[in-house]
């Protein structure tokens, strides 16, 4: 067996103050039909990025809305994941290649992960590239109804690895994009759609932290409070930018010398290069006591975060390429305005006007940032706009209803009905 994410459940009721009462009455009248739909979500890593923050808030509502929604794992060694993550990259638009053996690497995980696959659910939903080629290998008595949910800026892909990845969506019914920009032009599934993510207003990261606690969290990690502070929290990326983050908060620190930055960045199990970047970042902290660098591996958790995006003057994202960057939206949540490259889904959670400043440069970083600093007040402004907007639109219930829509459409237009579950 795959291993299994312990999840357990949660209530959708307490999504009614953020999401509204109609909101979560539709969603439970939406998932009447699919009542004991067996669902299963597959990824890579349990904890770290995006997809893991998704699949923990989504799974327990899911059940709650009577979905049997599991979420589990495949599993490798660090040189599978070396090459998964070349995979990404590449998908990303990066020029390097895979060799021969990467392949081999690829495909042996694969076949070894798909005969560990309990393939025996209603619709099977597959994180990002590193399960893709599963469905091909899974053989007979596995579930029809196969979606790919593609996390990553996929507009333009490496030719090659998209040529080599591409056959493996052959069986899919579906494929899943956070924009439409991201859509490969030759995508070889019968039904794309696209839906935004979300962020979980009810989560420890995201839910309501009073100052004087705030304040506390930040001084038991040894940051003091009252001092000017930017923060980007992030994975460890070179596409996440961090020292293109370190060059512009060393720029704006020429004006304002108690200027704080925290580099706030997590390791995930399917990312070996964090390991490589966060070596590199480290080298610039070691002269430099206002760059503060903590990491997930030392208990950096949710209300950690949660203090550094409502602590900090200014959230920074600079994203070179971005999926969506759930970081935005959590910092937006709490009014905080956010300087963030202009890339992949960030432009959608900033429109103008909205949320703080989108850059393409790290001057241009150094000069919003600086800008934001000086004008608290239209920052404050900034940053209240960007709360409405992620209010509107990228919290959990309206991806969990984007999402049941989809299961519907892919269970009734399949030839092959859900078990227990009477076509509607
Ligand atoms: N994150 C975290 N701790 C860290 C760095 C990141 O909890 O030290 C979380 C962050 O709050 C967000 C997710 O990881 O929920 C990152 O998602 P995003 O979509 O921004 O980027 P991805 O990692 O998926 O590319």
């Amino acid at each position: 067996m795959l291993h299994r994410v312990e999840v357990g459940k949660q209530s959708l009721r307490r999504y009614a103050a953020s999401a509204g009462e109609e909101t979560i009455e539709a969603l439970h009248e939406a998932a009447r039909e699919l009542r004991g739909l067996r669902v299963l979500h597959l990824n890579a890593t349990p904890y770290g990025g995006g997809v893991a923050e998704i699949l923990r808030s989504e799974i327990p509502l899911l059940r709650d809305l009577g979905i049997q929604a599991d979420w589990q794992l495949i599993s490798g060694d660090e040189v599978f994941f070396r090459v998964t993550k070349a995979l990404h990259n590449a998908l990303q638009g990066d020029a390097r290649g895979l060799s021969e053996t990467e392949r081999e690497t690829y495909l042996a995980h694969s076949t070894r992960n798909a005969r560990l696959l309990d393939g025996t659910y209603d619709v099977v939903m597959v994180h990002d590239p590193q399960p893709l080629a599963l469905h091909a290998m899974h053989g007979a008595g596995h579930s029809p109804n196969w979606i790919w949910r593609c996390h990553i800026d996929t507009s333009q892909p490496n030719a090659e690895v998209w040529e080599f990845l591409r056959p493996f969506l052959g069986d899919y019914r579906a494929a899943v994009f956070t924009m439409a920009d991201f859509v490969p032009p030759d995508i070889p599934v019968p039904r794309v759609e696209v839906i935004p993510p979300a962020i979980d207003p009810e989560s420890p990261k995201n839910f309501p932290l009073p100052a004087q606690l705030q304040r506390r969290v930040l001084q038991w990690i040894g940051v003091d409070p009252d001092l000017p502070l930017i923060v980007q929290v992030s994975r460890f990326d070179r596409w996440k930018d961090p020292l293109g983050v370190i060059a512009a908060y060393r720029l704006v620190k020429q004006e304002i010398p108690d200027l704080h930055l925290a580099l706030v960045g997590s390791m995930a199990l399917d990312d070996p290069e964090g390991l490589d970047v966060y070596a590199q970042v480290q080298a610039e902290a070691e002269h430099d006591d206002s760059l503060l660098v903590f990491t997930n591996l030392t208990g950096i958790g949710n209300i950690e975060v949660n203090a550094f995006q409502r602590r900090a003057q200014v959230v920074i994202q600079k994203s070179l390429r971005e999926g969506f960057g759930l970081v935005v939206s959590e910092a937006l949540w709490k009014q905080t305005p956010v300087v963030a490259g202009r890339a992949g889904g960030i432009p959608t959670q900033m429109p103008d006007g909205t949320g703080g400043f989108l850059v393409d440069s790290v001057a241009e970083c150094a000069e919003r940032v600086l800008w934001l600093l000086r004008n608290p007040d239209e920052a404050r402004a900034l940053g209240a706009a960007g709360h409405d907007h992620v209010r509107r639109r990228f919290l959990l219930p309206r991806l969990l209803a984007d999402e049941l829509a989809l299961y519907r459409s892919v269970v009734t237009t399949s030839d092959v009905g859900p078990a227990g579950v009477p076509k509607p």
